[in-house]
């Protein structure tokens, strides 16, 4: 029995030659094609930066896998498992071109970023981190990459670094180099900011870190659904990233690690499928990625990132960024002419990917999303796991809009028209 899953495909599928069609990506999302609630307008989804939704391909793939060849992998010697592993280990080797790893061997299932930080921190940090060692990370992190790294301070006694942001909402670099020239063991940073989309210029900082002997690890939850991230290119040790985010299911995320740094590293947790020989007195590992693998993975998660990584080459990486540029274009433009409306990070579309946090005068921004929700626009409100980010702002928390694959000038409208609705209300 032959399952094939590398025929997926967009329904919608334009030339690459054109600029991405967002109205048209949106007829392969269901969710996005429901009824309107009674009277009300279609649901423009605004919070791809939390969860993306999921094209038809996606959901099908899912569907096919438990209907088809659900079966746990490696070791079953029978037809549907051998089914069922060979997707698995597929679909490692495509989330190896998509990043542009060395080897699939790179690239470790894992459920999210935040799983995938912690494995480092666990394994690669209590491994190479002492009592005074320095750990640097920036204070536009999402806790996902601080926690982990605090955690690892109180058990070891290293000393942590926190980047500076300037006024607008960037890295501040001079304190960077001030903080590497303490030659840290470790460093780091989002390559796009979750709340203020600031686009860090992670090639280069990757580059000092390792000219001051660190290693990095880059945070890519926000970065490898929208832009094209080439590990290679980039140099760093260490990248994290969630499947949900880039049209995949919950479920499956990656770390891609540099094989000398996994193969030296000791197991994050331990159980079956991570041993080469168990005895009652000791252990030995597998290979890596299995011996970071431990106990049964999300399978079908797992099986079907690897199609959400295709559909997303379909609609081509390099017009994803320039449509979410040309939606954010617009976006800051338009949002310039509501009265009181403050926009956090960087105020031009340079460097800046499809997340816009905003503030209405005094309101608070939880209304501003409540009174959004009733115009059927989707938006976040709250501190969006970045608090010492908001702290460095002056604020408790953001309204936040982000853009994605099927959003489009229409969605845009909706947004600023709602929140001058909302000025009028609070007027
Ligand atoms: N880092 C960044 C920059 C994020 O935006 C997120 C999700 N909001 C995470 C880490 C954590 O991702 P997950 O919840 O999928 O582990």
């Amino acid at each position: 029995m032959a399952v094939d899953t590398s025929t997926h495909f967009a329904r919608t599928l334009q030339s690459q030659a054109d600029p991405l069609n967002g109205a048209l990506v949106r007829a392969d999302f269901p969710v996005l094609n429901q009824e309107p609630r009674a009277g009300g307008q279609r649901l423009a989804f605004l919070d791809s930066a939390a969860s993306s939704q999921k094209p038809q391909v996606v959901i099908d793939a899912l569907t096919a896998y438990y209907e088809r060849y659900n079966a746990n992998i490696h070791r079953g010697v029978y037809e549907l498992s051998e089914i069922a592993t060979a997707h698995y280990e597929e679909s490692r080797k495509r989330v190896a071109r998509f990043i542009n790893a060395r080897s699939a061997g790179e690239c470790v299932f894992v459920r999210n970023t935040t799983e995938a930080i912690n494995l480092v921190a666990q394994s690669w940090g209590r491994a190479n981190i002492g009592a005074g060692d320095l750990i640097v990370f920036t204070t536009m992190e999402h806790h996902s990459n601080i926690v982990p790294w605090q955690l690892l301070a109180e058990e070891t006694g290293a000393r942590l670094g926190h980047v500076r942001i300037t006024p607008e909402g960037r890295l501040d670099r001079d304190h960077y180099a001030e903080l590497l020239a303490q030659e840290p063991k470790l460093v780091a940073f989002t390559h796009v900011s979750n709340s203020l989309g600031t686009v860090n210029p992670a090639r280069q900082m990757i580059a000092q870190a390792h000219a001051a002997g660190a290693v990095t690890v880059l945070d890519g939850a926000q970065s490898v659904p929208h832009l094209t991230v080439d590990v290679q290119d980039l140099d760093c040790d260490f990248l994290a990233f969630s499947g949900h985010k880039m049209l995949g299911p919950m479920g499956a995320g990656i770390l891609y690690g540099k094989k000398p740094l996994l193969d030296a590293m000791p197991p994050f947790l331990g159980g079956g499928s991570m041993i080469r020989k168990v005895t009652l007195d000791r252990t030995t590992w597998a290979d890596v990625p299995a011996k970071f693998e431990a106990g049964t993975p999300a399978v079908g998660d797992a099986i079907t990132l690897g199609v959400a990584m295709d559909y997303l080459d379909g609609l081509g990486l390099d017009r994803v960024w320039q449509h979410e540029q040309d939606l954010v274009t617009y976006a800051l433009d338009r949002m310039r002419d509501v009265p009181g409306l403050t926009v956090y990070g960087p105020q031009d579309a340079t460097d800046r990917s499809g997340v816009i946090s905003f503030a209405l005068g005094e309101v608070h921004p939880h209304d501003v999303a409540a009174i959004l929700d009733e115009d059927n626009v989707a938006v976040r409100a709250g501190h969006h796991c970045t608090q010492p980010l908001m702290a460095a702002l002056y604020v408790i928390a953001t309204t936040r809009a982000s853009f994605y694959v099927y959003n489009d000038h229409d969605d845009v409208d909706r947004l600023v028209e709602s929140i001058q609705r909302v000025a009028d209300v609070f007027r």
